[in-house]
């Protein structure tokens, strides 16, 4: 079903509709979640969890399934998808349907948590995966309902509550989410206020969160910024930060099907998930078919000097750093403002460039991806691990020698290495593992899941059920 942009209040006034007004002891103007006052949400979530610590795994399952379950309805999958590109002004609603989407599904949920058994003549030792209680969690604008929806299955599943912050820039889409989630765990018996967040969104309510005592563990995603914030809080924290995925092509690849599958990498949701190719290093043997073949597969090629040089100064600022409103934003739509009408089956501007240039330097979340010229695979590979940048986050690389594609993952050491695919088989569109947009590379948990956001604890029985 097709949601015109005049249909949307309409919508959200029915996915809305309904909604208790609660006046609380210690919660004012609480409405599915949603505080004025930011102390007031933690405080919330902080008794959520209390009581949450009294439901059991099969509670806690049931909950998940419910959240589950309110989102597998298309209109609604429609609706944040929509609400989320108009708001935010990045990205493509077809896209946000499959992101959206795909975290419904392969989220995981309890069966994540595994606890762990030693036995012996001394008795009987647990290791169980505990909660931290109430976690604080940061949201981006590129990803702000698949990241609250993908934070809230993993977090919910692990015992704990979850403050969020939201993007300002998507504070619509994300209270309208923040309060289906809470309609869904509701009508599941669930303790209310598992899930909360603040009316206004800021950078100041961020702060408060982050330093407030009954927050035990913060989680952002987003850029190196609020990665450094919480790494310095004097908390437990989770930074799941910038990245900037080189796709090398060498001689031995498949290079027409690279060549497609870069671009749809590139491209998908017009190039905001941190995954998605951001510059290509191709061999010099294999270069120019590798460019007739991404041509063919959408590409827009640009060759004229002074035209590349109009568009780094269109979507980069005088310090060379990305213009906001450029990114997510299409090629058609980019090209467009330099003068040069193309049909949408262009989806990604291509041109070559030295290795120094911006646009392989920068992380630009916008379908523009500079293609540098090697003379081999080893140079190759040097240069993706340096314009990598150490920040440890995805990498892609085509080819069919194993030797050179086990040297890559080696050197480059990013949480997330593609071979032979586009970049989001790497968060389990078109390959195997669960998904998540929380990629916690600079801290190390890697593809988060419910597993995660826990606490190890030691359950010792002394002498007892060593059955052997
Ligand atoms: P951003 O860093 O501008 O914002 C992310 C969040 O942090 C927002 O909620 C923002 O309000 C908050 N924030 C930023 N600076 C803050 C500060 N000083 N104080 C308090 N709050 C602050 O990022 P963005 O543009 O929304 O998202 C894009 C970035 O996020 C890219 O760098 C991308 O690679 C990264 N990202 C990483 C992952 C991952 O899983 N590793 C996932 C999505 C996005």
């Amino acid at each position: 079903m097709n949601i015109s942009t005049l249909d949307i209040e309409k919508v959200v006034k029915k996915v809305i509709e309904g909604i208790d007004v609660k006046e609380k002891e210690n919660c004012v103007d609480c409405v599915d979640g949603i505080f004025e006052n930011m102390n007031d949400a933690v405080e919330a979530a902080f008794i959520a969890q209390k009581e949450y610590m009294k439901c059991t795994m099969a509670d806690r399952d049931r909950f998940i399934k419910a959240i589950r379950e309110e989102f597998y309805n298309d209109e609604l999958i429609e609706l944040i998808s929509r609400m989320s590109v108009e708001e935010t002004g990045m990205g493509e609603v077809e896209y946000k349907i499959i992101k959206n989407k795909l975290v419904i599904e392969k989220t995981p949920g309890i069966e994540d948590l595994k606890s762990e058994a030693i036995s012996g003549d001394d008795g009987l030792t647990l290791v169980e995966l505990s909660p931290f209680g109430v976690i604080g969690a940061i949201a981006p604008t590129t990803n702000p309902t698949e990241t609250l929806l993908c934070n809230s299955i993993g977090m919910l599943a692990a015992g704990n509550s979850v403050v969020f912050s939201p993007h300002p820039r998507a504070k619509k889409v994300s209270t309208l989410t923040i309060q289906t989630i809470n309609r869904a765990l509701r009508k599941a018996g669930a303790p209310e206020n598992l899930v909360v967040s603040v009316a206004e969104p800021s950078i100041e309510n961020t702060n408060i969160m982050i330093k407030h005592d009954k927050v035990k563990l913060l989680v952002a995603t987003g850029g190196p910024g609020i990665v450094k914030l919480v790494l310095s809080s004097g908390k437990k924290a989770i930074g799941a930060g910038a990245g900037n995925p080189p796709a090398v092509v060498d001689e031995t690849a498949d290079i027409e099907k690279a060549a497609k599958d870069i671009i749809d990498g590139c491209s998908f949701d017009n190039n905001l998930p941190c995954i998605a190719e951001k510059e290509v290093i191709a061999v010099d043997s294999i270069a120019d078919y590798l460019i007739f073949n991404m041509n063919k597969n959408g590409a827009y090629q640009i060759t004229d000097k002074d035209l590349l040089d109009k568009l780094v100064k269109l979507v980069l600022n005088d310090k060379l750093k990305i213009k906001t409103e450029f990114v997510g934003k299409s090629a058609k739509y980019i090209l467009s403002k330099l003068g040069i009408e193309v049909d949408s089956s262009i989806k990604v501007i291509i041109m070559e460039t030295d290795k120094e240039h911006p646009f392989v330097q920068e992380e630009l979340m916008m379908p523009i991806l500079p293609i540098v010229r090697v003379k081999d695979v080893d140079e190759a590979i040097d240069l993706a691990v340096e314009v990598e940048h150490g920040n440890r986050h995805t990498a892609i690389m085509h080819s069919k020698n194993v030797d050179k594609l086990t040297k890559m993952a080696r050197l480059i050491q990013t949480t997330i290495f593609v071979k032979n695919g586009p970049s989001y088989a790497g968060i389990g569109v078109g390959g195997e593992g669960h998904t998540t947009f929380t990629i916690a590379g600079p801290t190390g948990e890697g593809l988060t899941s419910a597993k995660t956001f826990t606490r190890k604890r030691r359950c010792v029985l002394v002498e007892g059920f060593n059955v052997r």
